[in-house]
């Protein structure tokens, strides 16, 4: 069982809007090209990563915002969120946005991610399969990665994890197997996100382990980067 918890202020004007770029089918018949623009079609490729590209099968990428309190016995169902809390939130999504472009400078479909505790960054990653050849190399995966390393721990409770856009289903597995406290992703993916779109994972109560959600965090400028990127491979 969840909350939905909408958060009113500056990014309220993109909840119940969909960052779409084109209206409707793709016109391409380009694999890569077709991603992002069959968006509102609802039929369009998926959008996936890396080496996903070539079999890209499209993805609607959505900017809306919402919290998701996965509840908790011991602790109330719902918390209204600091103004600092969401312009930390902010920030570190900034700095994620940032690795972003530099996977998409590199030729990698433009995500990034960091993991935050207690103020400190302890991993931070750009998208990178292509490059390494590794269909695991997601930005989330090679930051948790890092953050375990530099931790000594294969777990990370009390961590934050950043990501530009709504984990994988293998992504949000290993957001369980580290036991996050919190993650803060900035567009959903309606077609593959599973962190609230497609599946629940971090938020599954039948799994050991739940991590709070915040969605939609720079939503925009996340979706406006896979879109651009796509964009310019057709
Ligand atoms: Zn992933």
């Amino acid at each position: 069982m969840r909350a939905k918890q909408n958060v009113p202020g500056r990014l309220a004007s993109a909840r119940n809007r969909r960052v779409g770029v084109g209206q409707g089918r793709a016109e391409a018949s380009d694999k890569v090209g077709a991603s992002l623009l069959a968006m509102k079609a609802g039929s369009g490729p998926a959008l996936l990563r890396g080496r996903g590209i070539a079999r890209s099968r499209g993805s609607e990428v959505s900017s809306e915002r919402q919290d998701v309190k996965h509840e908790r016995k011991d602790q109330p169902l719902l918390r209204p969120r600091s103004s600092s809390l969401a312009s930390s939130d902010s920030r570190w999504m900034r700095r994620a946005l940032r690795l972003a472009r530099r996977a998409a400078a590199a030729g990698e479909v433009p995500i990034g991610a960091l993991v935050m505790r207690d103020g400190r960054l302890l991993g931070a990653a750009a998208n990178a399969p292509i490059a390494s050849a590794d269909p695991s190399a997601h930005a989330e995966i090679l930051a948790l990665r890092r953050a375990a390393r530099r931790a000594g721990n294969y777990r990370l409770p009390g961590a934050t994890l950043y990501v530009t856009l709504e984990p994988c289903a293998m992504c949000a597995g290993a957001i369980v197997q580290a036991r996050l406290a919190r993650v803060v992703y900035g567009a959903a993916d309606p077609r593959a996100g599973a962190a609230g779109s497609v599946f629940d994972i971090p938020g599954d109560g039948r799994l050991n382990h739940r991590a709070q959600i915040t969605a939609g965090i720079e939503a925009e400028a996340s979706a406006e980067l896979l879109q651009t990127f796509f964009r310019q491979r057709r």
